[in-house]
């Protein structure tokens, strides 16, 4: 899915996607000419590494998450905020790279935690 930064309006815009990779339900709405707002809840079954025995696992994912798309580029240091380079928001790019992100990060299996916690 993806739209077009000038058709997005400032009153909130429900979109929902639901595919083999995640469900993800929510909102978005400009805050500014170049600035949009993203709201919405994930879910998504992901297979992760583990980081201290590698073994493979599936974690799942149910996180409201925050977000602001930038028409350009950001001259900022906002964690949070994605460029686009093209004038559209492309909703599959950024949740792709949200989950992409958390598998970046470090992981543990069930395993491993319990041995952490002990
Ligand atoms: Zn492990």
């Amino acid at each position: 899915m993806k739209i077009e930064f000038r058709k997005i309006s400032g009153a909130a815009a429900p979109f929902e996607m639901n595919n083999e990779l995640f469900l993800c339900q929510g909102s978005f709405k400009k805050l500014s000419q170049r600035l949009v707002d993203l709201n919405f809840h994930l879910k998504s079954d992901i297979s992760l590494i583990c980081d201290r025995c590698g073994d493979s696992y599936v974690d799942h994912i149910d996180d409201k998450m925050h977000l602001k798309v930038y028409d350009g580029n950001f001259e900022g240091d906002d964690l949070d905020m994605i460029e686009c380079h093209d004038h559209f928001v492309d909703f599959d790019a950024i949740i792709s790279g949200e989950i992409e992100a958390i598998k970046s990060d470090y992981h543990y299996c069930k395993n491993c935690k319990e041995i952490q916690g002990e």
